[in-house]
């Protein structure tokens, strides 16, 4: 590529040069961004080539790394933006250059988020808001601030958005600065309308699609419209959501924007009471999984993943909503672990928190900002919590986040006089399974049981992983004779459909205790779980693969035993 680029003879003109390119570059970036980013490139390897050469070439290779960067995210191509931002700040960072190097902790934040690592993306925006303080930048700071909010809003988090997004708006309307405007617009729309806050967000969009159309933000205006349509969805208006999603789809199409394309494509095919027919919205979601995948989207992936297990769900064909399912969750766990790392982080700040509240508690100290602090290092406490309350082999709940969220909805039963019932349930001879096929066999086979049982539960039953093949389940405001029901839908699924692929005669089966809590009586959660383990027990005594109720007649155990 360099020599198809005139050869500089001294430094300066090859600064001129590389200049020249970034500057040519830039103004593709809506147009024609892969030409752009052929440019961007081209400087880039100008810029190496002469710093091997003959150095002082460090301010142009980071100018280049951020160009890239930028061409790589309007492209879609996530893990690549992301590298040449990383690239980018440590070249900042070495040459001294606090702004830009500000600016490029921001897209690595954007990078991060739309390659779904929320929590990642938070601690970059965090630290270039910080940094972009420091560097009395408060443009950039504002920008930033709307990136974080916005982030916040994904999560559902929409009160914590708020504040944030209107410290952004503010700056941008004092300023003037239209483009950033758009953005944040968009955020607090999306915000209000999360909050079901429909007139509010109604008076941002009338705003935002003025000015969108004044200073072409299309990809704005797009993702704008899928927020919209999706919020038709919410509100059960399908013909509404289809007609909105489909024009944003169409003008995706035309600029190329991959992402919202992919974005559109998972939202028009996972409206609820679609007007769409089975294949149609089977359609749609395969090909919005496609484009997330090729472009490195795990959000969206994730998305379609489950949109496409629901499809397959509520059109009874349980075998590919199963794999559907099956891959949501392999995929949601590939993310934790690339989390890890973020979690470390959160366990330090954890520790952090603790010594803030100590410190806070010696100097009673009402300070401002070491109360921002503290709430942030809150927030980073409470993801890892969220983390930690999901058992990674089946996705179950953990025994300890089964049993604190059980309590309070024992207690909100309790207080509205409905009825729960709480099922043990254990798989049976499942030491012959390990024992024949192997200990990762039985891996499988709980990871299966475990997808049969979420499909058989309803939105509001809460299952934990208990111990080893023992899972725990609560049915709040629902009879003994209904939670049979449901342990016998399950039965029949189990029956019906082959587990493991590859070992299609491994079956198994399950024995349940049942107890329940009859309206208005007090309770203390050991005696439940000790009458769900005795009716257990009697379960299995009485030969296996049954329910029995806690307290009612004991079945006859069975002749074969
Ligand atoms: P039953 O409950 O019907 O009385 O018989 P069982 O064979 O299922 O009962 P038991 O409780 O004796 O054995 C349970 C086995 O489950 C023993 C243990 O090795 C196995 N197990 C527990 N956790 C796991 C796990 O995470 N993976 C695998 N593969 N096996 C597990
Ligand atoms: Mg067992
Ligand atoms: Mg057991």
């Amino acid at each position: 590529m360099i020599s198809s680029t005139p050869n500089p003879s001294s430094a300066q003109s090859a600064k001129e040069t590389i200049h020249y390119l970034n500057q040519q570059a830039l103004g593709l970036i809506d147009d024609d961004p892969k030409a752009g980013l052929m440019l961007a490139r081209q400087a880039l390897e100008l810029a190496l080539w002469h710093q091997d050469a003959q150095g002082g070439f460090e301010t142009h290779i980071a100018q280049s790394y951020l160009g890239v960067g930028r061409f790589q995210m309007q492209l879609s191509c996530y893990p690549e933006a992301l590298e040449a931002f990383e690239l980018a700040h440590s070249q900042y960072e070495l040459i001294n250059h606090p702004r830009q190097a500000a600016l490029c902790l921001s897209y690595v934040g954007t990078a991060l988020a739309y390659l779904g690592d929320y929590p990642q993306a938070q601690a970059y925006f965090y630290n270039a808001i910080e940094q972009a303080q420091q560097a009395g930048d408060s443009q950039l700071e504002a920008e930033v601030l709307n990136d974080l909010g916005y982030s916040f809003v994904v999560m559902g988090r929409f009160t914590d958005a708020l504040p944030l997004l209107t410290r952004s708006l503010a700056f941008f309307r004092e300023s003037g600065s239209k483009i950033p405007l758009c953005w944040v617009l968009d955020s607090l729309c999306s915000a209000y309308l999360g909050l079901n806050d429909f007139p509010q967000a109604r008076a941002y969009q009338i705003e935002l699609i003025r000015l969108c159309r004044e200073t072409h933000q299309w990809k704005t205006f797009c993702e704008h419209l899928i927020h919209w349509g999706q919020a038709f969805n919410r509100l059960n208006q399908p013909q509404k959501a289809a007609h909105t999603i489909r024009l944003a789809l169409r003008k995706a199409r035309l600029y190329g924007y991959r992402n919202a394309e992919a974005l559109a494509l998972h939202a028009l095919g996972s409206i609820q009471n679609t007007p769409l027919s089975f294949s149609e919205s089977e359609s749609l979601l395969i090909q919005g999984l496609a484009i997330a995948q090729e472009i490195g989207s795990r959000p969206i992936e994730l998305d379609s993943y489950y949109a496409l297990a629901e499809l397959y769900k509520t059109h009874a064909n349980f075998e590919q909503a199963v794999l559907y399912f099956e891959r949501f969750h392999q995929c949601k766990e590939q993310l934790y672990s690339e989390q890890t790392d973020t979690q470390l982080k959160n366990l330090h700040a954890a520790f952090q928190l603790r010594q803030a509240r100590q410190e806070a508690e010696i100097l009673q100290l009402r300070n401002h900002e070491l109360y921002e602090e503290i709430s942030r290092r809150t927030r980073a406490q409470q993801l890892l919590e969220e983390v930690a309350s999901t058992d990674t082999l089946t996705g179950l709940l953990t025994r300890r986040s089964w049993l604190s969220q059980a309590h309070s909805i024992l207690l909100r039963e309790a207080q509205q006089e409905n009825w729960s019932s709480i099922v043990l349930l254990d798989l049976d001879f499942f030491k012959r399974i390990n024992d024949e096929y192997g200990h990762s066999a039985g891996d499988d086979l709980l990871v299966a049981f475990s997808s049969r049982l979420i499909l058989s539960l309803r939105p509001q039953d809460l299952a934990g992983r208990f111990g080893g093949e023992e899972i725990i389940i609560l049915f709040p405001n629902t009879r003994p004779a209904e939670a049979e029901r449901l342990l016998n839908r399950l039965r029949d699924m189990l029956s019906t459909s082959t587990l493991i692929a590859e070992l299609p005669e491994i079956h198994v089966t399950f024995s349940a205790g049942i107890t329940s809590l009859p309206p208005g009586d007090s309770f203390a959660l050991p005696v439940l779980l000790n009458q769900a383990d005795q009716a257990l027990y009697a379960a299995k005594r009485a030969g296996r693969n049954r329910n029995q109720i806690f307290g009612a007649p004991e079945s006859f155990p069975s002749p074969q035993k």
